[in-house]
């Protein structure tokens, strides 16, 4: 009996997403490069449809034809490396798909590189953590419309649900689906800052402790803040360190990882000539937050403002909650105008409306919010940005006024809030009918005879600024 699908990389995510396949019914050969994994998959998965190979032969051998192949290695060269040791097996027409964080323009590479060989090639966003892989993540497949037919149905079974839809839709050809997922894991990176921006100034002009924070944060997400990055923020704020009886948050250094998707969404939309300022800032915080011992050193020689207590805390908090809602619309614009730029670019012709209908289960960013920007597109599919949409253009005019308290508040008390401050500065910018361009024009002119437009005729002149 032949399995209908093999799985390679049996690391947290391969693995798990092997047992999702399994639980729902589906027959799965698994390999990993070290058996020890295999193993243990194995005798962890008893009395289920799991059968594991010991070579890359073997377990093309084990499957179906044509065959199906989801590849869950590390990201980067091991992907080139485990593609190359399996072509030997392959014949025409098989399926081989990458699940990995792979960047888009190695997907489009090997996209092409397979298909001269006649193998067809999915290169598939997979969001949701280890949890999300065994129990339903969000799923963003890209590449081949018909191969991807032949995969559908495994995909939608193990893909998160919302109500009767899985999270999971064909996003577009080649690199679609992995640059969809690069700019959720670039949404993530602003909202999570945005979360703790607002944590940083409900501890710090507010004087709150992390348990009460922990009820505010409870709070918000009963109402349109509703989300998981909400809820696991309260959760968070609720735990104690075993060890010191001290809350867990105040115990863990503030020196933030990352393992790059972020610093590509930014890097991709410097390339495209998207500005995504609360993501990029978002990317730089963590670089900041790297620097801790320089930090340390700087807060002893750069003095800042004194904190004044705020007069009204109850109010403040409200305040506080409306400038992380309307900062994170800014940051969502951001992602889905770079998602549009992409499609442009790259004739991916993306369905934004569906891709924030995917986002809404399985993945990191599943938020209450997501329904509205699934709306916002349904009624127009060419929105130029979120902020035009009527719902959103309703929020910000409601609470702007509080978004620029907070920010107002935070600077002079001096404390950092990048990420609420650039999607506000995004806002102000985008809705300005007039920038200083015109004399950043005249300044180029000026040095490097660049030229300019003018406002009163067409055309493009130099002007002789010696005279
Ligand atoms: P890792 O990214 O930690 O990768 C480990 C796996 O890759 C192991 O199976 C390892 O085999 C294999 N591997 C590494 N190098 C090679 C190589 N040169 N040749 C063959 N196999 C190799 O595993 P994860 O499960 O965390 O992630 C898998 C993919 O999914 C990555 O692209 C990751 O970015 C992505 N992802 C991860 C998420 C997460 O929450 N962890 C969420 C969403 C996506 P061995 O055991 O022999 O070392």
């Amino acid at each position: 009996n032949k399995s209908q699908i093999g799985v390679i990389g049996l690391a947290v995510m391969g693995k798990n997403l092997a047992l999702n396949m399994a639980n729902h019914g589906y027959s799965v050969t698994v390999y990993n490069r070290s058996e020890d994994k295999t193993k243990q998959l194995l005798a962890e998965a008893a009395g289920r449809q799991l059968t594991g190979a010991y070579s890359l032969q073997e377990l093309v051998a084990s499957l179906e034809r044509p065959r199906k192949i989801l590849i869950m290695v590390k990201a980067g060269s091991p992907v080139d490396t485990t593609i190359e040791q399996l072509l030997p097996y392959l014949e025409q027409g098989d399926i081989l798909i990458d699940g990995g964080n792979s960047f888009y323009q190695d997907t489009i590479r090997r996209h092409q590189q397979l298909a001269a060989r006649g193998i067809h090639f999915i290169g598939t966003g997979v969001s949701g953590g280890e949890e999300g892989a065994l129990k339903g993540p969000a799923i963003m497949p890209g590449g081949d419309r018909k191969a991807f037919a032949l995969v559908q149905p495994i995909f939608e079974a193990i893909a998160a649900k919302v109500g009767e839809d899985a999270c999971c839709t064909y996003i577009g050809s080649d690199g679609a689906g992995h640059f969809v997922k690069m700019v959720h894991n670039g949404i993530e990176y602003a909202d999570m800052q945005l979360i703790c921006e607002a944590y940083v100034l409900l501890r710090e002009l507010l004087g709150l402790k992390p348990e009460e924070i922990k009820e505010i944060f409870a709070g918000w997400n009963q109402g349109e803040l509703n989300s998981y990055l909400i809820e696991i923020t309260a959760d968070i704020l609720g735990k104690t360190d075993p060890a010191t009886g001290k809350p867990m948050v105040e115990v863990i250094l503030d020196k933030a990882g990352q393992k790059g998707t972020g610093k590509w969404t930014s890097q991709v939309a410097l390339d495209l000539g998207v500005p995504i300022p609360s993501i990029t800032t978002a990317v730089f915080e963590r670089y900041l937050s790297a620097m801790k011992d320089e930090r340390v050193a700087a807060a002893k020689r750069l003095a800042g403002p004194e904190i004044q207590a705020v007069r009204k805390p109850a109010a403040f908090a409200e305040a506080i909650r409306r400038a992380l809602y309307v900062s994170k619309i800014g940051a969502y614009a951001q992602g889905f105008s770079l998602m549009a730029g992409a499609s442009r670019q790259y004739g991916w012709d993306l369905d934004l409306g569906s891709i924030a209908m995917i986002f809404r289960g399985g993945c990191i960013i599943r938020a209450q919010f997501l329904n509205k920007i699934k709306e916002a597109y349904d009624k127009n599919q060419d929105l130029p940005s979120l902020f035009l949409d009527e719902y959103f253009r309703t929020s910000i005019e409601n609470y702007q006024q509080d978004w620029r308290d907070v920010v107002v508040a935070a600077i002079q008390a001096g404390i950092p809030v990048p990420a609420f401050t650039s999607s506000l500065s995004y806002f102000d910018s985008y809705r300005a009918a007039e920038l200083p361009a015109n004399l950043l024009q005249a300044q180029r002119d000026y040095f490097g005879a660049h030229t300019f437009e003018r406002n009163d005729k067409e055309g493009t002149f130099h002007h002789n600024w010696e005279a």
